[in-house]
């Protein structure tokens, strides 16, 4: 509203040819629209957030005027902010008198104590709040903190290679196989169920509003419980390795293909970035595997390569050497060998094969391959 009501002073100024309104000017009739009725509530919310509102006009207008000048790419002059923008953010800065209680509520000027379900610690005292209210109608609080060397991790031995794959989130080169959480595939179901019901309704009755509303929660649900996923994985992951080691996602080649919306839905490349910033923070090494030899096709035990398996032989004996590999253990730990990475792979899910090849063990199989392996271990789908 703030924003809204300064724009329009300086555009109206603008097109009647007038100087440029200062800043202390539309603090000044900011001051002074508080004393009338029709903007009297101004007076209920703290000054610094209005104030606020008038600094991000002026860097609306700054930028608009640096692009004009051609001192940074060109910008739009600045627009009238939507009502129906349903995203509503407001930001204490560390003089708006903020803070966080001794009870873990959030104390601000005017508003008063909000209950906080906090996702993490704050790793130091917080000089900047935001509360966003999304389109959900959910409200969100995040802070600007300080962030030290400090959380460098103590040196640990291990290495690990990450295979991403379609059946599994991820299978790690000890023989770990990783999917999705129960929680993760709740949010999805409900996702899904809701996205059944708008379907269902009318088109324009209130009843599809409403479950629109619902779809839109559903999905938020969905995206934050992934990125709950993705954070408690590649944080336990950074913890115990030294060293990690994926394959570059361009290179696994699949999201061209049909296979688009699962990979999307995988969420990989927000896991790998996430891997990589933590890494970057914590002082592990991390690295993205480039174009090299399909692994499928090369014995991580010896090396040899012995020619593509279709997708639905998930175990072979190794014609070189006799190593009973497994289809992603096996692409894992070719992950962590092309990267460099000394990673054992003696587990449970390579070893020596002591008995003659069971058929499906083999590396060819007579039967045509099914399409069915798409569908294959993907919630969602
Ligand atoms: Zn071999």
């Amino acid at each position: 509203m703030v924003f809204n009501d300064a724009l329009r002073v300086r555009e109206t100024a603008r097109a009647a040819g007038l100087p440029f309104v200062t800043s202390a000017e539309l603090s000044r009739r900011l001051t002074a629209a508080k004393k009338t009725p029709k903007r009297a509530w101004l007076g209920e919310v703290s000054a610094v957030v209005l104030q606020q509102s008038l600094r991000d006009l002026d860097a609306a207008y700054r930028n608009f005027f640096d692009g004009l000048k051609g001192k940074r790419p060109k910008t739009g002059p600045p627009r009238y902010k939507s009502k129906r923008d349903t995203r509503q953010s407001i930001r204490f800065t560390a003089n708006a008198s903020w803070r966080i209680t001794a009870g873990g509520r959030l104390r601000l000027p005017k508003i008063g104590d909000v209950k906080v379900k906090w996702s993490r610690q704050l790793p130091s005292a917080p000089s900047t709040v935001t509360v966003v209210k999304d389109s959900a109608g959910r409200y969100f609080a995040s802070f600007v903190v300080e962030t030290g060397p400090s959380e460098v991790l103590p040196e640990t031995g291990g290495a690990v290679g990450i295979d991403l794959g379609l059946r599994h989130f991820a299978v790690l080169s000890d023989g770990t196989r990783i999917d999705s959480p129960r929680f993760l595939r709740r949010a999805e179901k409900r996702l899904k169920k809701a996205q059944r019901d708008v379907s269902r309704k009318q088109k324009g009755s209130r009843n599809r509003d409403k479950a629109r509303l619902r779809v839109a929660r559903a999905h938020a649900r969905v995206a934050d419980a992934r990125r709950e996923f993705h954070h408690q994985l590649s944080t336990k992951l950074i913890r115990e390795n030294q060293a990690i080691a994926v394959e570059d996602l361009a290179v696994k080649g699949l999201a061209r293909t049909r296979l688009a919306k699962s990979v999307h839905d995988a969420g990989w490349s927000a896991f790998v970035s996430m891997l990589e910033y933590k890494a970057a923070r914590c002082g592990r090494t991390f690295v993205k595997i480039g174009r090299f030899e399909p692994t499928s096709q090369v014995c991580s035990q010896c090396g040899a390569k012995d020619g593509p398996k279709p997708l639905h032989v998930r175990t072979w004996t190794c014609g070189a050497c006799g190593a009973v590999l497994d289809r992603d253990t096996n692409a894992a730990v070719n992950v962590a060998r092309a990267a460099g990475l000394a990673v054992s792979a003696c587990g449970a899910q390579v070893r020596r094969a002591l008995v003659p090849a069971q058929r499906g063990e083999a590396g060819t199989h007579p039967k045509p391959s099914p399409a069915r392996w798409e569908q294959a271990g993907i919630p969602g789908l």
